[in-house]
């Protein structure tokens, strides 16, 4: 019999092969964050249509212009302030908490903002940097979270005294070297990629190599990626805001029953 292709089927289907996995890994991107209003650069409307986003988001466009690009970061900064979380994000924290140790979710970001932050999910790999960081643009190693309004991109570094510049990974940067090990060490033997349909290396190569090791790859994303036409690859199709959360309720109700079975085994202890 042909398996079920109808959306329950599908996400059935999801829940079981992710379900029961000792290390789940879930990549977000850019289609997640939009689910939560925050405009993509394509939405961008009056300055910064005519920009590229490579015109902004890199070493030469800072030392071109660097009021320029903060203009863009400070109005950035606010647009997401005023988003919030969506159901999707809010739901992997719960799965974060439903899932009983040793096993674990980590969930990692292509995504500057903070809203997974905002939804309780814990230990989020960034791996593109934080919109809200702000760093020294001479490199001597400050960095912090600016506060409500923007105060420390105004001021010099303080540590050095060099401009300060926003602490986001730009194009032609590596990304960070910690966050990338962090997901080599988690050694994920499952994978749920949720909105991402265009991933740097590394991180574009872990669902294919975790294809290609057997493990199960699940991805979310409304329209086809390079990973949908890969072998083994399940792809869910639609948006983060509504099958993330069909699909992690599925999953934690499994959770709970083998809990609930696990409480109520009628096995004598010394049998
Ligand atoms: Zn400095």
């Amino acid at each position: 019999m042909d398996p079920d292709h109808s959306v329950t089927g599908q996400l059935a289907r999801a829940a079981d092969r992710l379900g029961g996995r000792r290390r789940l890994l879930v990549i977000t991107g850019a289609g997640s964050s939009a689910d939560a209003g925050v405009p993509t650069f394509r939405d961008a409307d009056g300055l910064w249509q005519r920009y590229r986003v490579e015109d902004l988001a890199s070493r030469q466009a800072f030392a071109r212009d660097p009021e320029l690009v903060w203009r863009w970061y400070r109005e950035r900064r606010e647009q997401v302030a005023a988003c919030q979380p969506h159901a999707g994000q809010r739901s992997l924290a719960l799965l974060q908490r439903c899932t009983p140790a040793p096993r674990r979710v980590l969930v990692a970001t292509t995504n500057e903002d903070d809203l997974l932050e905002r939804a309780a999910v814990a230990d989020v790999v960034h791996l593109h940097g934080s919109l809200y960081d702000t760093a020294c643009a001479a490199a001597c190693g400050w960095r912090s979270r600016d506060s409500e309004d923007n105060g420390l991109s105004f001021l010099p570094c303080p540590r050095c005294g060099a401009p300060v510049r926003p602490g986001s990974v730009w194009f032609g940067e590596p990304l960070p070297a910690d966050e990338v090990e962090r997901i080599e060490g988690f050694a994920a033997d499952a994978c749920l990629v949720v909105g991402s349909s265009s991933l740097v290396q590394p991180v574009a190569a872990i669902a294919p190599e975790m294809l290609l090791a057997g493990h199960p790859v699940v991805e979310i994303n409304a329209t086809a990626t390079p990973l949908s036409g890969m072998d083994g690859c399940l792809s869910l199709r639609g948006s983060a805001c509504e099958i993330l959360p069909a699909l992690i309720d599925l999953m934690t109700s499994s959770l709970m029953r083998s809990r609930s079975s696990t409480a109520i085994d009628p096995t004598p202890p010394d049998a």
